[in-house]
């Protein structure tokens, strides 16, 4: 009978509602705690142990740490199947703190699991949530699929902050590597003949990427920084090292770029006289968004007078791990408006706005969003069917 069933998810929905406001104080303190003490990629030990605690004392099983990584962790409230999951990051990043706002996703998705257990008390199914660290770099999100962590779960959620509310964006296929130089040091006055410079073949490898660059597609990115460049003027550098990622609409073709990066630090080694270690990292994959839940958190997000724009699927973009998620099961990461419209994100800015109220203000309706899809998966076996057969037909979300 569905009229029974959606009546019933109704007084769900609106126990969801009044949870949230319950939440709203230790929620804003949790994320302002999280964000007053940002901390980099897999080293977020503080904020790993309080999101614990918090779901500890809330009744979750909370187990840590898994895949190998100390701040990782996964907790369950109910048992069986469907397991819906909210995913939490909440790793800063370097120099400018929670300036990619990840203390909002962990506070917002927080609040989506604790309300969505408050309304339901008894699930018919596992709510879970995962504790994904490393999202900046470290590709956490993989290191759990690998192990297995994501193996019996049937939809994730988590949002995003950022400058405007979206159910849907594309998100370029990325690889995080490094390039160390090795040469020889020599007095750079005195017997210059004698050394080998590791700086000297750096400075090629910017200039040949450069040069490499007009010939990628519009779209694609290389970017790097010189993490060492040398110690002393007079000191022939013997060691250098930089840190690049390099960026592509699909992971095919970032393979290709991957390669082409690469005979660019080989032949700078090859030019200078010294050698070069390469270091790929994870692939962060494309993401495939899951349009049917998506569009449902939207709905729940307009009925709550947020302001939801229609995606516009056209050029460069960030990356994250939520897209290797993102096609092995149904996965969703929309986007909250907690600035102005063109703000930068991984800025001071946007570090200033996610401890704002009103970013605060937003979270909490994206928290009661997430939740009643949650709900709906839990309860509607319409929800999970249709994310289920779009999954199986559907292919990553690519820009124009
Ligand atoms: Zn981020």
């Amino acid at each position: 009978m569905p009229g029974t069933a959606s009546a019933g998810l109704d007084q769900v929905h609106r126990a969801i509602d009044a949870a949230i406001a319950d939440l709203d104080e230790p929620l804003r303190a949790l994320s302002l705690d999280l964000h007053g003490h940002p901390e980099l990629a897999l080293a977020e030990h503080r904020s790993a142990g309080l999101l614990r605690d918090w779901l500890a004392g809330r009744g979750f099983r909370v187990r840590a740490p898994v895949a190998g990584l100390d701040t990782a962790f996964v907790a369950d409230y109910g048992h069986g199947t469907p397991v819906i999951a909210y995913l939490l990051e909440y790793d800063a990043l370097p120099g400018v703190g929670h300036g990619c706002g990840h203390n909002l996703i962990a506070a917002g998705g927080l609040g989506a699991a604790t309300a969505l257990r408050m309304a339901l008390p008894e699930p018919p199914g596992t709510l879970r949530v995962i504790g994904t660290p490393g999202e900046e770099g470290a590709g956490g999100k993989i290191i759990e699929l690998e192990a297995g962590v994501f193996d019996d779960v049937d939809a994730a959620l988590m949002f995003h902050p950022g400058d405007r509310t979206m159910p849907i964006r594309h998100a370029l296929a990325s690889m995080p590597m490094t390039f160390e130089f090795h040469g020889v040091a020599a007095h750079a006055a005195g017997s210059p003949d004698q050394g080998r410079s590791a700086l000297a073949a750096m400075i090629q490898l910017f200039v040949s990427v450069d040069a490499l660059r007009q010939f990628l597609p519009e779209v694609s990115r290389v970017h790097g920084v010189i993490l060492d460049g040398g110690l002393a003027s007079n000191v022939i550098p013997d060691y250098t090292r930089a840190s690049f990622q390099v960026r592509a609409v699909t992971s095919e073709l970032l393979a290709d770029h991957v390669d082409r990066v690469e005979a660019c630090a080989r032949a700078a080694a090859l030019a200078t006289g010294t050698t070069v270690d390469i270091t790929r990292s994870h692939v962060y994959a494309e993401r495939k968004n899951n349009h049917a839940i998506a569009y449902r958190v939207a709905q729940y997000l307009a009925e709550l007078g947020e302001e939801v724009e229609e995606p516009v699927l056209r050029g460069g973009t960030g990356s994250s791990d939520i897209g290797n998620v993102s096609l092995r099961l149904p996965a969703i990461h929309p986007y909250l408006k907690i600035m102005e419209r063109g703000t930068p994100s991984h800025s001071h800015v946007m570090a200033q706005a996610a401890a704002g109220l009103d970013a605060h203000r937003a979270t909490l309706r994206m928290a009661a969003a997430l939740a009643k899809a949650g709900a709906d998966l839990f309860g509607d076996g319409a929800l999970l069917e249709a994310a289920r057969q779009e999954f199986a037909v559907s292919g990553p979300d690519l820009p124009e």
